[in-house]
């Protein structure tokens, strides 16, 4: 075994003395006390202002997960990049969380959830690797890591710093003193004692054991310019120290699992259970294949574009179910689940390659979830998008609760006949449009019958039951020796604009008769 570096020399290379010993970590974050079985998860974001729906997908098995085995769901903030972060990038993920309902429980002992607050924990890790001889500081500027990728590149090997070309791997007390005298500040590498030759075989919980050639690249684990650690040290100590148990992420991670195990190895820590999950695909509009949602391309790749459309999130939640749990949709059809936070998901049945995520199958959940709202909560959710989203028109439709609910429920006490064409907030306001004079626009292209428009007029009563108002329009049918359709569509053009709307007797009760009159009369 190599001999690590002293504590005076640990404490100048860190910068500090580190602030723990590897013994104190582990008892200010205990082991979890959960129930056999509980998971923990955590999301990981990377704060850069734009949440993807990918993101969203692989939250939601985080939270799933915990959910359904009575654990822990945790939210970390990853903010080790610090030339990639953007002002109110939290907040994006923040609020995407909460609208989404998907609630983290960052409990106090586990925290800080910033790593850019975890800065000693990171250290007095690295300590101990320095002091096993598992990490070294490394002094080589990128003007020198330019020249070694150069040098490797022309002359056919894999780039990066790795055996011969890891210069400081071996270096001497004296000559990291002479680089510190120097003011030089190294980063801290791990001593890599991997062999590519040899295989190393993870386990992904979706995809099995894979076997991969070991690691033998001296990664970075603490940067020189900023003190803070990579994403693979970070992944190790604080998904250890967090007691996480399943760790979620983007098959871009996949790669790196080697490492991660070998790092997991050294600390003598089991590492989690991890789950990558594939990317989520569209089929191109102009090709017609499949390719992975492009944050460029499809607006609907920003988690953003759901809130501000005002499409029901949990619909949203259902769908994305679905597509991570193929069982879910035929489970609720047959009723043995009410929502997907009732169905068990088989960590197992995680897609493996690219879910594909399709808006119209969207929109089926959307007018499916709708139609089974109750009004009341119908209009709290359209009122609320308005209020928060939406335009000056919008917030005019929801001023009047009164009148939006009877707007809104019409065709909804049936439940056998429950009207489906409402897919958004936005939309459904949109749709009722009519409903407000100051929105309604005439149809005055339609070819009206004024005969049969002034015949209504006649013998129109408001207080009519439907039977009654039904007879008469029958009666003017006969009258004029047009079909009773014929009439009823006279009265829906003029009234809404359109030939086609819900049930005609309730939009004139939601509408009132001097309304109804008024409309009919500034046509005949
Ligand atoms: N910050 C990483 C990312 O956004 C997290 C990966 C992980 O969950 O471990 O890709």
């Amino acid at each position: 075994m190599r001999t690590g570096l002293t504590e005076d020399l640990i404490a100048r290379v860190l910068g500090a003395a580190p602030k723990y010993t590897v013994a104190e970590l582990e008892e200010k974050f205990p082991p979890r006390n959960l129930p056999d079985g509980a998971m923990v998860t955590r999301f990981a974001p990377s704060p850069t202002g734009f949440m993807h729906v990918g993101n969203l997908y692989g939250a939601l098995i985080d939270y799933k997960l915990a959910q359904q085995s009575n654990g822990v769901f945790m939210l970390r903030i990853e903010d080790t990049d610090t030339k990639r972060e953007v002002d109110g990038a939290v907040t994006v993920v923040k609020n995407a969380m909460h609208c989404f309902g998907l609630e983290y429980n960052n409990d106090e002992t586990y925290g800080p959830y910033y790593q850019s607050q975890r800065k000693d924990i990171y250290r007095s890790v690295a300590a101990e690797l320095l002091r096993t001889g598992h990490a070294y500081p490394c002094f080589l500027t990128p003007d020198d890591m330019e020249r070694i990728r150069a040098e490797q590149s022309s002359a056919g090997f894999a780039t990066g710093i790795y055996g011969e070309f890891a210069r400081d791997r071996d270096i001497t007390p004296d000559e990291i003193t002479r680089h510190l005298d120097n003011g030089e500040i190294p980063s801290i590498r791990l001593y890599s004692n991997g062999n590519p030759n040899q295989r190393i075989f993870c386990k992904d919980a979706v995809r099995g054991s894979i076997g991969f050639p070991e690691n033998n690249e001296d990664l970075v684990l603490i940067k020189s310019n900023d003190g803070l650690p990579t994403y693979h040290f970070a992944h190790l100590v604080d998904d250890h120290f967090m007691r996480t148990t399943h760790v979620v992420r983007g098959e871009e991670w996949l790669p790196s699992l080697p490492l991660h195990y070998q790092l997991f190895r050294m600390m003598e820590w089991t590492p989690p259970v991890y789950i990558h999950t594939a990317t989520l695909d569209k089929i191109d509009d102009e090709t017609g294949k499949q390719r992975k949602m492009s944050k460029r391309k499809d607006p609907e790749a920003n988690v953003a574009f759901f809130l501000n459309d005002g499409w029901p999130t949990d619909a949203v939640i259902e769908y994305l179910g679905n597509i991570l749990a193929s069982g879910y949709e035929e489970a609720k059809l047959k009723g043995a689940v009410k929502n997907f936070w009732e169905y068990e998901m088989k960590p197992k049945k995680i897609p493996m390659s690219g879910g594909l995520f399709d808006m119209k199958k969207l929109e089926w959940w959307a007018k499916e979830y709708i139609g089974a709202m109750a009004v009341s909560d119908l209009v709290k959710s359209v009122t609320d998008w308005a209020n928060e989203y939406g335009n000056d028109k919008q917030k005019m439709q929801v001023a009047d609760t009164d009148y939006l609910t009877r707007v809104l429920a019409i065709e909804r006490d049936n439940p056998a006949r429950i009207r489906k064409d409402f897919i958004t907030w936005k939309q459904t306001l949109e749709i009722e449009e009519f409903f407000w004079d100051d929105l309604f626009v005439p149809n005055t292209e339609y070819a009206y019958n004024s005969d049969v428009l002034n015949a209504f007029l006649e013998t129109f009563d408001i207080t009519d039951d439907k039977d009654t108002w039904w007879n008469k329009i029958v009666a003017i049918a006969e009258k004029f020796g047009v079909k009773n359709g014929d009439v009823a569509m006279n009265l829906r053009v003029a009234l809404s604009g359109r030939t086609n709307t819900p049930d005609l007797y309730s939009i004139m009760q939601v509408m009132g008769g001097t309304r109804v009159v008024k409309r009919i009369k500034a046509l005949v």
